[in-house]
């Protein structure tokens, strides 16, 4: 009798295994200033593919600096990592938003978000994609939109 003992210590050699995207092995980006006011640096953290459909991006908004009205065509999530904060939705107050804190941008809702006037903000942004597109952009956020708190 011949018994058979088959070890699997390995996956099959063309399934995908995990990567690991090293530290510094990403440009950053300046956000570009038809889409901002003020200096904005994007790092980008991982890109959206076809399985994972959604891109990380850290954010770093100098004092007073913004992003212009936008939606999202699947919606975002920011994660607030440092500093101070404002964002507002169309029609509504402008909100103080502080580290810890994780913001629902639902999709096709226009808003915006950036720093206080006199603190800096990083944020997290977790952004849905729809046929290779995540935003749509919109006017530039005023100043006096800006400081209607
Ligand atoms: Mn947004």
């Amino acid at each position: 009798m011949v018994r058979r003992v088959i070890v699997m210590t390995h996956p099959s050699p063309s399934a995908p295994g995990q990567e690991i995207a090293r530290a510094g092995s990403q440009h950053s980006l300046t956000g570009p200033a038809e889409n901002f006011t003020g200096r904005v640096r994007v790092d980008p953290v991982w890109p959206a593919t076809e399985i994972f459909n959604t891109s990380g991006g850290l954010v770093t908004f100098e004092p007073g600096a913004r992003s212009a009205w936008h939606t999202h065509p699947a919606g975002q999530r920011l994660v607030v990592r440092s500093g101070l904060g404002l964002t507002q939705e169309w029609g509504k107050p402008v909100q103080e938003i502080r580290p810890g804190d994780v913001v629902w941008c639902p999709p096709g809702v226009k808003h915006w978000h950036g720093a206080a006037p006199f603190t800096a903000l990083v944020h997290l942004a977790v952004t849905g994609t729809v046929n290779g597109r995540n935003v749509d952009w919109m006017e530039k956020v005023s100043d006096e939109q800006y400081n209607q708190r």
